[in-house]
């Protein structure tokens, strides 16, 4: 199996910044995009879709686009699948860690894979969308390019790790950042890594202790799945990546630059 970090832009903070360490004043003040890849025994598996494309064009409501979206030419996720050789159609599987506008953008680019999401996090956004009660990082334009057309939906929830295939593991993180969260486990022959996204912004979030960031539903739900993911990589040595951190980020060997296997 064989791991991809992908590089999709960054979100420039222009006005406070819950996600990077206040504290720190040389903090970088713009956030990384990412997704993953993974070339697996069940075809390629693709872990969050980035921003949409339009967001900045005036798909997302100002008060978003205040803290704008930037990426450089050919940091699309069809530029950067294509780069290592993966046509949009090849995606069998699109895993969501929760359905937040730098997360699901770019999803409806990939209409005929599985999505898996995990069940309240799907529930409460539809039923919010319906009544017309989005919160600030669901998006409408998001949800509505979602609704578009049937999904093949895999709902995720409970205790029970679902395993894609050997060595690739979806986990119900539960309610914390959003209303439900999914982190990816990936088992490689140069070790483990969790894939933790926003469950886990930063190192700094991370601790211990635990740092509460600015953005939650579930202050006891995110505590609880902090120290989840602490245990769960002792035991297994694993390699947290983070969801929004900046100095993680640079350290890793991004797409364009090689893998993980
Ligand atoms: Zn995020």
């Amino acid at each position: 199996m064989k791991l991809y970090v992908i590089d999709l832009g960054k979100i420039v903070m222009m006005n406070d910044n819950p996600v990077v360490d206040a504290s720190s004043e040389d903090v970088e003040s713009a956030i990384p995009i990412q997704a993953f890849l993974i070339d697996s025994p069940v075809g390629w598996v693709l872990f969050d879709a980035g921003c949409n494309l339009e967001g900045m064009d005036g798909a997302w409501p100002e008060e978003i686009r205040a803290n704008p979206y930037v990426y450089e030419e050919g940091m699309t996720i069809e530029r950067r699948l294509a780069d290592i050789g993966v046509a949009l159609s090849d995606v069998k599987h699109v895993v969501l860690s929760h359905l937040h506008l730098d997360h699901v953008g770019c999803a409806p680019m990939f209409p005929d894979a599985t999505w898996y999401v995990q069940r309240d996090e799907y529930d409460r956004t539809m039923a919010d969308y319906k009544a017309g009660t989005l919160d600030m990082f669901h998006l409408q334009c998001d949800m509505d390019a979602i609704c578009s057309q049937d999904r093949n939906w895999h709902f995720i929830k409970g205790d029970e790790p679902y395993e894609l295939c050997e060595g690739l593991t979806i986990y119900d993180f539960g309610p914390g950042h959003s209303f439900g969260m999914l982190g990816l486990r990936v088992d490689l022959e140069c070790g483990t890594f969790i894939l933790a996204q926003d469950t886990v912004y930063s190192a700094y979030h991370f601790g211990p202790p635990a740092q509460f960031s600015g953005a939650m539903v579930d202050e006891q739900g995110y505590l609880d799945t902090i120290e989840f993911i602490r245990g769960l990589a002792d035991e297994t040595n694993a390699t947290v990546i983070f969801g929004h951190d900046m100095d993680q980020f640079h350290s890793l060997t991004l797409s364009d630059k090689g893998f993980y296997e």
